[in-house]
């Protein structure tokens, strides 16, 4: 497990559609996968269940944690002071049921959990155009302008980081970046058992 066997870490701007693309791969793969439950100190959106959408920490809680040595990697997102992390106990969580650890973090995390996993799948998930990805960003309605402007600067940003994942899927069409996605990992899975 500590080179990274059976790890998927996925990126991509947020707007990209990950959460909907994630669900689906888990849900439709024939290899067992399971999405590894990020820790934040954001406050829940509408709907976000503690321990499914993320583990809510105090920023105390969050601190012990981190002093404690619990995270793989863990970093301040967006600048507003909230931080967001993986857990060491979710890789163990994924072993002790022979799954896939399923990782849909940040690049700046990805890349640290890349460096500490060299064999981990790394997929860069990308939109079609700028256009499309702003229109799925404002069509989402949950942010305000300010905090759009500032994830489209982002997203430009991470885009110059995709050629260091080892996989490029663009989200052009639902069905088919799920597939992909899914061959990545069932490919994988063979070679391993080979
Ligand atoms: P959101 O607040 O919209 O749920 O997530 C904000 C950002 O935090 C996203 O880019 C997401 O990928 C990133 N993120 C979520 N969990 C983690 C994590 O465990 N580690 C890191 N580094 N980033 C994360």
């Amino acid at each position: 497990m500590s080179d990274g066997d059976r790890m998927l870490v996925l990126s991509g701007p947020s707007g990209s559609g990950k959460s909907t693309i994630v669900n689906r791969v888990i849900a439709e793969s024939s290899v067992k996968l399971m999405k590894m439950v990020s820790a934040t100190t954001r406050p829940p959106r509408e709907g976000e269940v503690d321990g499914e959408a993320y583990w809510f920490l105090s920023d105390d809680e969050f601190t012990r944690r981190r002093e404690n040595d619990e995270f793989i990697e863990y970093e301040e997102v967006f600048s507003q002071g909230y931080w967001y992390g993986t857990l060491k106990s979710e890789l163990a969580r994924a072993a002790e049921n022979s799954a896939w650890a399923f990782l849909e973090i940040d690049v700046q995390g990805a890349l640290r959990v890349m460096d500490q996993y060299p064999q981990i799948v790394s997929i860069f998930l990308t939109t079609p155009s700028e256009e499309v990805f702003e229109q799925r960003l404002r069509d989402r309605g949950t942010e305000s302008e300010v905090v759009i402007q500032k994830r489209l600067q982002r997203a430009r940003t991470e885009l110059e980081s995709a050629h260091r994942y080892r996989h490029q899927v663009c989200n052009d069409t639902l069905d088919r970046a799920v597939a992909e996605i899914i061959e990545i990992v069932v490919s994988r899975e063979a070679e391993l058992n080979a």
